[in-house]
């Protein structure tokens, strides 16, 4: 973190010839539980993680908004009043797309000075960390603090998705920038993506001498695009052929009827959905209960249900949560959209040595590509560092 600091402060100056005002930063996340309940209203219990997307930015007299990354070669500027979703393109769609979402939220932007920002992040890009989460948040919380717009961090939330939806392209839910903004460390951020309301939950990880292991596959299946749009397309007829707005509405009591509608392959879709937002609030249950070593049997039925009812796993991921239970891992499962990305476990500190090196071992056993292995603690959301 602080050598994030000093190279974002080097970094402003040598970009922009002068020195930044301030220091923002918010946080990657991942999803310790809940994958594809999102988009069924269902419930989703993700963390905010100790990887952080840095800014520094300095106000201007005019009403240009310039950015610059250490990932991009070129400064993108626009004038406030220029600011469109169609105006936007590439990277700076991200940073920028915030300033004109938050103006959708208020922000008077053809009266608001212009300012020169600079982000540099270690959120892995594209590791399904959401590198993405982390830009929109940093720069909403900075662009809220010097525009002296008071939203709270639940609004900011709102913004960083429709800057995604909108300014990106991207139709994704609120769970990213939930768990950026509302993160705290060593807990989780309980969401009920039908009412948008969050819970801190503490999750003990620290106390227990847990770590979360990420083991990133680095496989990109092509089918991946494909494969949400027709399992989103299996939850909706899923929910029609049921009567129910969406499959938040339906609990595991309801299962046995869904057998009886719905075909084979549709009842499987459901039963994921349906299971897995018991699951994650199971996962909030047994953390108060019991204490996080007891979530182990959780975390390994999300995954079977992800192999075998949504059919979203492959076989690198397997491998990885296989190997990692086998090496005693306390639980493990595949994370984010599927066909390939990150596998998580839930280890003991003493064995993220040994459970690593069985995963790169069976990897090169398999003939598979080397996957990228490193832990994440649950930290802080986003926050004003300077
Ligand atoms: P993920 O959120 O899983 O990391 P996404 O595809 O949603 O992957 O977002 C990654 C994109 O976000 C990058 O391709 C880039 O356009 C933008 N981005 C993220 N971090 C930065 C950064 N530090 N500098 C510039 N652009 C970034
Ligand atoms: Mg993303």
């Amino acid at each position: 973190m602080t050598e994030l600091r000093s190279s974002v402060t080097t970094g402003f100056t040598s970009r922009f010839g002068r020195e930044a005002h301030g220091l923002w930063s918010a946080p990657g996340r991942v999803n310790l539980i809940g994958e594809h309940t999102d988009y069924n209203e269902g419930y989703v219990f993700p963390f905010a993680i100790n990887r952080r997307t840095l800014i520094g930015l300095a106000p201007r007299e005019d009403a240009v908004l310039r950015v610059a990354s250490s990932h991009a070669p070129d400064a993108v500027e626009i004038r406030l009043d220029e600011l469109t979703p169609d105006a936007l393109h590439g990277w700076s769609a991200y940073p920028l797309g915030v300033a004109w979402a938050l103006g959708q939220f208020g922000a008077p932007l053809a009266e608001l000075h212009g300012a020169d920002i600079y982000i540099e992040s270690d959120v892995p890009i594209g590791a399904g960390l959401s590198s993405s989460a982390a830009i929109e948040c940093a720069v909403a919380a900075a662009l809220n603090d010097v525009w002296g717009l008071g939203l709270d961090r639940r609004t900011l939330a709102r913004v960083g998705q429709l800057a995604e939806n909108r300014a990106v392209g991207a139709p994704t839910g609120i769970m990213d920038q939930s768990a950026s903004l509302l993160g705290e460390a060593d807990a989780g951020v309980f969401l009920d993506c039908r009412s948008l309301e969050a819970e801190v939950i503490p999750l003990g990880f620290d106390a227990a001498g847990l770590e979360l292991l990420i083991i990133d596959t680095r496989v990109s299946h092509s089918h991946a695009t494909g494969g949400y749009a027709s399992r989103r397309a299996s939850c909706e007829a899923g929910a029609a052929a049921m009567g129910v707005s969406a499959l938040r509405d339906l609990h595991p009591g309801d299962l046995p009827r869904a057998e009886q509608l719905l075909d084979e392959e549709t009842f499987r879709r459901v039963r994921h959905v349906v299971t897995e937002d018991q699951r994650v609030l199971d996962t909030v249950r047994t953390l108060r209960e019991e204490g996080p070593r007891a979530i182990g049997a959780l975390l390994d039925a999300s995954h079977a249900s992800m192999r075998d009812d949504f059919e979203i796993s492959c076989p690198e991921l397997d491998l990885a949560v296989d190997t990692a239970r086998g090496a005693g891992a306390i639980g493990a499962r595949m994370t984010g959209g599927g066909f390939g990305g990150a596998a998580i476990a839930l280890v003991p500190r003493e064995l993220v040595a040994p459970i690593s090196a069985a995963v790169l071992g069976a990897f090169a056993d398999a003939g598979y590509a080397t996957p990228t292995l490193f832990t994440v603690r649950a930290a802080a959301g986003a926050a004003r560092e300077l």
